[in-house]
């Protein structure tokens, strides 16, 4: 198996990036019951070969440039080889010190690496859903309702909490998961660039008060999903401040960027927020799952969670850390060992290269859109991401005749609501067959009702090259000889 993994590392181009498969087609190779007998490993390898690997989409590959793009770098996959071949419960500190203390040791070099201050502690979760679910729950805690007791439907509270119109879906989940309910989310208006707007934010909370809602939490986004743009947090922690409320801050895919000293200013005024969440199986090469939240008031959410019955009780006291307090689950794995090698392999030198090279890419592709006739740019690129669509000159031209011919308005929008269908359906024609072809996998969104497709460079074998060829790509299905 080892053998097998390090041939796959070597060559993932051998496959296309986005799975072939048609629904259904894995489950109609298989078995319908499982096997009577136990089987030999090379006939369940050669099974690996026939029927699992067609059915994957291979985020390793370097021409993966959908969602976020993240990497499984080699020593993050064999620090989770060795922790699934310990297969420790990291529940309580003497079920395994080593994973509770390296998970304390780990998390106190990646405050330090990203510039958060030591008042921060940190808990390692599978994912930022769950990490911003335990930091609203701990903000919820600190509102002063007595959920733990008594529920939400009891105690009466209206709560409601903010997040700008593009925060991630995971911070909506949230609200359904803790009974605040999509109701009790109130989103953001927006500037042009997608970052939420803090005179909206002190607005909407004013508004809320009057008609007897009790505003408790604030989720600022550094690095939004669509467009990673950045939230104003300095502003939105003013706010908090002022009215007392929990800022959470989701910098799971930008808090990265923050390992590069001149990119630290993403995380500005993220010291004074009560967590933050960061994810490391996205922008730090650290295979999924690994999300860390980063909170200043553990205390409060640990009040939000722990609770220890007879059997769990351990002799250790306050001296120690049983990280089964802060959160839901009881069960942890051993996820600090993946971290470790990462940041032990590569050094905070080699993190840094790779993250600026990764930005630099991104840098070069925005740059070649800005100078073609035919594309063009929708968000600004901070990060590793580029929002960006198909606009053929003929299509600019012949909107240039046609509000040349009709100048009055009413024609005008109506020509524009024309083109920007056009455009959109263009540009998911140009996606869907740019991704049918196999050699790079890209995703889209939508902005300000634009169709937008986004390149994300996060994998760690993305080279120039690849960057190149996704962009060759794009020009040739579009029908456009690319002249760069
Ligand atoms: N927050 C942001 C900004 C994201 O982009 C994402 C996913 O892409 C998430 C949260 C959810 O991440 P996870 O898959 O770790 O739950």
């Amino acid at each position: 198996v080892v053998d097998w993994i390090a041939d796959y590392l070597a060559h993932p181009e051998r496959y296309p990036v986005l799975s072939q498969n048609q629904p259904g087609d894995l489950k109609a190779a298989l078995p319908f019951s499982a096997p009577e007998r136990g089987e030999a490993m090379e006939a369940m390898l050669a099974d690996l070969d026939r029927v699992i690997v067609p059915g994957v989409t291979h985020w390793n590959h370097p021409g993966f440039f959908a969602y976020f793009a993240t990497s499984g770098s080699a020593p993050g996959i064999l620090g989770e080889m060795l922790s699934a071949a310990f297969n420790v419960n990291a529940m309580l500190w003497r079920t395994s010190p080593s994973a509770t203390e390296l998970e304390e040791v780990t998390l106190d070099w990646l405050r330090q690496l990203i510039g958060l201050p030591d008042t921060f502690g940190g808990v390692i979760y599978d994912t930022a859903s769950i990490s911003s679910l335990c930091a609203i729950a701990a903000a919820r805690e600190a509102a002063g309702v007595d959920v733990r007791q008594q529920g939400l439907a009891t105690s009466g509270a209206k709560l409601r909490m903010y997040a700008s119109e593009h925060v991630h879906s995971s911070v909506d989940r949230s609200a359904i998961t803790l009974g605040i309910g999509q109701a009790g989310l109130r989103k953001i208006w927006c500037d042009d660039e997608y970052r939420m707007d803090p005179r909206a934010l002190a607005i909407a909370i004013d508004e809320d008060r009057a008609n007897g809602w009790q505003p408790f939490c604030v989720v600022a986004t550094t690095g939004t999903t669509s467009a990673t743009s950045i939230d104003p947090v300095p502003e939105i922690a003013d706010i908090c401040d002022r009215e007392r409320l929990w800022l959470h801050v989701d910098a799971a895919y930008g808090g990265s960027a923050a390992v590069i000293p001149e990119m630290r200013w993403v995380l500005d005024g993220c010291d004074r927020a009560d967590s933050l969440v960061i994810n490391p199986h996205k922008g730090l090469f650290v295979p999924l799952d690994l999300s860390v939240l980063y909170c200043r008031r553990m205390d409060v959410l640990r009040g939000a969670f722990s609770l220890v019955p007879e059997y769990l009780r351990s002799g250790e006291g306050d001296e120690v850390k049983n990280f089964m307090d802060y959160g839901p689950q009881l069960g942890r794995r051993f996820r600090a060992l993946k971290l470790w090698f990462v940041m032990r392999y590569f050094g905070i030198e080699g993190l840094r290269d790779r993250i600026r090279n990764q930005i630099a890419l991104a840098r070069e592709f925005a740059d070649w859109v800005d100078q073609s006739e035919h594309f063009e740019r929708l968000a600004p690129v901070p990060f590793g991401l580029v929002c960006f669509r198909a606009h053929p000159l003929s299509i600019k031209e012949e909107a240039a005749r046609s509000l040349e011919e009709n100048p009055k308005l009413p024609h005008w929008s109506r020509d524009v609501e024309y083109v920007e269908n056009y455009l959109d359906i263009l540009n998911e024609r140009l996606l869907e067959e740019v991704n049918r072809r196999g050699k790079v996998f890209l995703s889209h969104t939508k902005l300000k009702g634009k169709f937008t497709l986004r390149l994300a460079i996060g994998n760690i074998r993305t080279t120039r090259d690849h960057v190149k060829l996704a962009w060759d790509e794009l020009n040739e299905v579009l029908g456009i000889a690319n002249r760069e």
